[in-house]
């Protein structure tokens, strides 16, 4: 009986979800965002099934970018967060890999090291997030400079990113619509720049964000985007089942305690089953007692703290539960944000941190 647990995806709902997300946004172009081992689905894998249909490709660091590269992926992708020495950008202008230019070090390091291969730079602007980019001035400054430099490609594209898109009524949604438009109205007069800012939420809420390029990335591994039900949650399809199986199940009697730290006291005599999944495996510790797993397809509690390789749920009311029985952590029946809300966080967090012991299958 070897180890069962893995995560199953099922690239051809990402596909889906990337059409859908053209459907929403038909006159944008949509950058796929396959940062961080694309949100836990396979770098490679999920980029070489995506890579007829999208435009470009986006990841959080350099080293993906190379990644995809060496993997054969020929589309252009943009580092989101660019590079900070003269070997990456050399790298980059060769590999023809688009950086982010989010502060004056980066924008230094393109200005004064010469390359052979222009440079395409996406020039961050902070507006209101307060966590990259320039200030409205200093951008306008930066353009400027870039704008004369032989090395960098006569394209710039100026982006944004939304600190609460998720969020559908908050104002500063909004207002960072605004602080965009403001700077993008003083380049109107200016050749060859174009703009981004929606990321996944962004797209179905705020039509007027989105401008040449979106950057959806949660959407494609098809999680609701909003923090409460919404109309496109329904043409979403998740990407991901996470599931494991049944390796140990024993009764227990009402006053006995289950798992480390006597973590968990049976009120009544109960059945316990306990699943070969753990926090080393991405599941997450933080995880509570009553976090949701599916049985055979029935809901079941978690109890006691989560092992490092193992947890315990409560099969008790749940009849006909065998060793071997296979167990649904999160993904097409039981939504990894629902998971994610008994464990103080959200989709995102399970879905990016399923570790790299866990085996991908994937289905076409
Ligand atoms: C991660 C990221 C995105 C994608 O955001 P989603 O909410 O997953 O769609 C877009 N832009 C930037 C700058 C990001 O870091």
């Amino acid at each position: 009986m070897s180890r069962h647990t893995r995560a199953i995806i099922n690239l051809s709902h990402i596909k889906s979800n990337f059409k859908t997300a053209n459907q929403w946004a038909p006159d944008s172009k949509n950058m796929a965002i396959i940062k961080a081992n694309a949100y836990g689905h396979g770098l490679i894998e999920t980029a070489k099934s995506l890579e007829p249909l999208v435009p470009a490709f986006g990841v959080a660091i350099f080293e993906e970018a190379i990644a995809l590269r060496d993997s054969g992926i020929k589309k252009d992708i943009l580092v989101l967060q660019g590079v900070s020495s003269v070997d990456d950008l050399l790298q980059a202008s060769e590999k023809k890999v688009w950086l982010t230019i989010h502060n004056p070090l980066q924008l230094k390091l393109v200005l004064e090291n010469p390359q052979n291969n222009k440079v395409t730079v996406w020039l961050k602007l902070d507006t209101g997030m307060h966590r990259l980019g320039f200030d409205h001035k200093d951008l306008i400054l930066a353009l400027k400079q870039l704008k004369k430099c032989q090395w960098v490609d006569e394209l710039i594209v100026i982006s944004s990113h939304f600190s609460c898109a998720s969020e559908i009524n908050n104002e500063e949604n909004q207002h960072q619509v605004e602080a965009f438009n403001a700077t993008r109205l003083a380049l109107a007069e200016n050749k060859n720049i174009q703009f981004s800012l929606s990321n996944s939420p962004a797209i179905v809420s705020l039509p007027n964000a989105n401008f040449d390029w979106n950057r959806p990335g949660i959407m494609l591994y098809g999680l609701p985007l909003f923090d409460g039900p919404h109309s496109s949650d329904q043409q979403l399809y998740p990407a991901m089942t996470f599931e494991s199986r049944i390796i140990g199940l024993r009764k227990v009697n009402q006053g006995e305690y289950v798992g480390y730290g006597q973590g968990w006291r049976a009120e009544r005599n109960s059945k316990i089953a306990t699943v070969e999944v753990g926090y080393a495996d991405g599941y997450p510790r933080q995880a509570k007692t009553g976090t949701p797993v599916l049985v055979n397809g029935v809901k079941a509690g978690l109890v006691g703290v989560v092992s490092m390789d193992l947890i315990s749920i409560d099969v008790t009311d749940i009849p006909d539960v065998s060793i071997g029985d296979l167990v649904e952590l999160w993904g097409e029946q039981l939504c990894a944000n629902e998971v994610a809300s008994y464990a103080d966080t959200i989709g995102y967090d399970l879905i990016s941190s399923v570790s790299q012991r866990v085996p991908r299958i994937f289905l076409e």
